[in-house]
């Protein structure tokens, strides 16, 4: 892309009421546009990366054997009437009325509606084990949106659900949702810790949220430092493995991770003392087995090996994609701007032209150009007629992994520089080994 014919509109200054970085940084780099409180637009370069996200989670999910649905965002009540939530759910839920005077509802969660595909077509506990996906916008009125995407009111989620015959069978569902998590937040660079948690309106008692470590995280959480040494990396796994799901589980779990509504000071005080860590966390996920609240209450049985209908047990798991964007900011940046981890950049190098007219430079930047897009990649290409001060500083803010910067004196000597976003590292080297280093 060139910067040239692209949108990216860059703010010089933070927006007086984006009070934490990542909202500030997402703002100043041109990704989102509030339209109204809670409620985004994403502009391309936000877009982009939310989708490069979405993408990891989508991969991620289907190699667990999880199979991508899509539910709509506008809901009967009725369903939710069936399930006892369209009154218990609150003041969170955005209530509608449609020309009729039918009650609808912008999904918060789709527990009602999957349960309801589900005992449409689902007869034999034969099909088990299931698991349907999807990633939907969701509506939640919050008391407060605030910290920009990471709490919205319109935002983006992965919700699965876990259909089983036995609360065994459900168990490795859950497991393998704890397994497909770990793979996806280290994809995206980051460290997310599966803490014991309080499961709130969804109900039910198994359930883990996984946070990100940061200082303006909205949970405070009690964790043995010994998690944090922890990490799945590229081990093989067999997701229907069920006693290697449960290995990764205890792995993952069994050393003091807990959220402030779980936490029990006994067992924390029983940690070695300089292994105790009081912090605040953001959270990206949590996992849930419900057991068979919303089966019972609306019907959603199997035939079972012995002919008797059985309701199935249920669990369902979430991703906060769009609040992913916020944590992964809070979790990697510096003062000059946002560092995207390879994983969800949106894009993977940026050219900066020092001299945009100059033939050499302009050639150099071309063939640069596409060489990056030759190995697969994407470079986004500062050919405006700018300063080079202020094309470094919107390359800094909007933090690609790598720059190379190109201008007809070095060029005279056959070299381009090659810039590390993360390590502020610059180095001298001919264009085709900026590409090799690159790619
Ligand atoms: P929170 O405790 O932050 O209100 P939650 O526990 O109500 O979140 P879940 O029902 O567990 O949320 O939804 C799954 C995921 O969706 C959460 O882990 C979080 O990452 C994300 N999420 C929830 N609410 C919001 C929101 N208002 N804005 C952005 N993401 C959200
Ligand atoms: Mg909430
Ligand atoms: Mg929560
Ligand atoms: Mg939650």
């Amino acid at each position: 892309m060139r910067l040239s014919r692209y949108f990216l509109p860059v703010l010089k200054e933070s927006p007086r009421d984006a009070t934490i970085v990542s909202h500030q940084y997402m703002l100043r780099a041109g990704m989102i546009k509030q339209s109204s409180a809670g409620i985004y637009s994403w502009l391309p370069l936000g877009f982009k990366v939310l989708k490069r996200i979405e993408q990891i989670v989508h991969e991620e999910q289907e190699r667990a054997g999880h199979i991508a649905i899509q539910m709509p965002t506008i809901q009967s009540a009725d369903l939710w009437r069936e399930s006892g939530r369209y009154e218990a759910y609150g003041d969170e839920m955005l209530r509608i009325k449609d020309r009729n005077g039918n009650d609808l509802l912008f999904t918060p969660t789709a527990e009602e509606l999957v349960t309801d595909i589900f005992r449409s077509h689902v007869a034999s506990y034969k099909s088990l084990p299931m698991t349907l996906y999807q990633i939907q916008w969701k509506f939640r009125d919050e008391r407060r949106p605030r910290f920009g995407v990471m709490r919205g009111r319109e935002f983006y989620m992965k919700d699965g659900y876990t259909f089983d015959l036995t609360k065994e069978d459900a168990m490795h569902a859950y497991n393998r949702h704890l397994v497909s998590y770990l793979r996806t937040y280290e994809r995206m660079g980051l460290q997310a810790i599966p803490m014991r948690a309080a499961s709130g309106p969804i109900g039910g008692d198994d359930t883990h949220e996984f946070l990100v470590l940061a200082d303006t995280g909205e949970s405070e959480v009690f964790y043995d430092a010994a998690v944090t040494e922890l990490s799945f990396g590229n081990r093989e796994i067999d997701y229907d493995d069920v006693a290697q799901c449960a290995d990764v589980m205890e792995e993952f779990t069994t050393k003091y991770a807990r959220t402030d509504e779980t936490h029990d000071p006994a067992l924390f005080d029983a940690i070695p003392a300089d292994r105790q860590r009081t912090a605040r966390g953001i959270e990206v996920g949590q996992i849930f087995y419900f057991g068979t609240k919303y089966s019972d209450a609306m019907g959603a049985t199997v035939q079972g090996p012995d002919g008797k209908p059985t309701a199935v047990h249920m669990g369902s798991h979430g991703i906060g994609v769009s609040r992913l964007l916020g944590a992964i900011i809070e979790a990697s940046h510096d003062d000059k701007g946002i560092i995207w981890p390879e994983g969800v950049t949106p894009f993977h190098v940026g050219i900066v032209n020092l001299k945009q007219g100059d033939a050499d430079a302009d050639a150099a930047c071309q063939s640069l150009y596409d060489a990056v897009a030759a190995l697969g990649l994407e470079a986004l290409y500062d050919d405006r007629d700018e300063r080079a001060g202020s094309k470094f500083g919107t390359m800094d803010m909007i933090g690609l992994p790598w720059r190379i910067t190109v201008g007809p004196r070095g060029l005279k000597n056959g070299v381009v520089e090659l810039t590390s976003r993360k390590t502020g590292e610059s180095e001298e080297m001919p264009p085709e080994q900026a590409i090799a280093k690159i790619g």
